[in-house]
């Protein structure tokens, strides 16, 4: 059995950049959703033990348990993606060194995150990673896909898919990337 993650801030913490009524959403009826499917997909069978991670892992690239995989893998982005704001002030001055060292500076930073958001066809979601050689980059996986599958650490996420910014932007992605990009890496 996996759990539902508790959001450490208030369904209005996050206004104006994303509002209350997009977290009930998004949160309480998206995302525990996600965990529901798991939880009933994985009852009683080897995956019941498991962590998620250990659940992704093991579901990846299997005929018959794509529904598995997705769930599980939408799960985790969730997860990160509410962990993922105030991760400016949680990385703290090296990371943002390394990161000025990596991408030229914050600015060309979150230029890139918004980009490469913009450029997700369909569902899908940005993370910073970080590579098998140890360095930075930001990457995009499509549906419930994660990096936890190709060997990348992830470090933070951005939902890209519609439900994420649709009742408070409507088609307006960029303008909810870069208010979101902005807000979680104030630091
Ligand atoms: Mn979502």
């Amino acid at each position: 059995m996996i759990n539902f993650m508790n959001l450490d801030f208030k369904e209005n913490a996050l206004e104006p950049v994303i509002s209350k009524k997009t977290i009930e959403f998004h949160y309480g009826k998206h995302h525990k959703a996600y965990v529901d499917k798991v939880n009933e997909l994985i009852k009683q069978t080897e995956f019941d033990n498991m962590s998620l991670e250990d659940i992704i892992k093991n579901s990846y690239e299997k005929k018959d348990l794509v529904t598995l995989y997705n769930n599980a893998g939408q799960v985790y982005n969730h997860n990160m993606y509410w962990e993922s704001f105030g991760i400016g002030q949680k990385l703290g001055a090296d990371f943002r060194k390394e990161i000025i060292d990596t991408f030229g500076s914050l600015e060309d930073f979150r230029e890139k995150l918004v980009d490469e958001g913009m450029k997700v066809f369909g569902s899908g979601w940005v993370w910073l990673v970080r590579n098998e050689k140890g360095n930075l980059e930001v990457i995009t996986t499509k549906n419930g896909d994660t990096p936890l599958v190709s060997k990348k650490e992830p470090i933070f996420n951005v939902d890209v898919w519609e439900h994420a910014y649709y009742l408070d932007y409507q088609n307006l992605r960029k303008k909810y990337l870069e208010n979101v990009i902005n807000f979680l890496l104030k630091m």
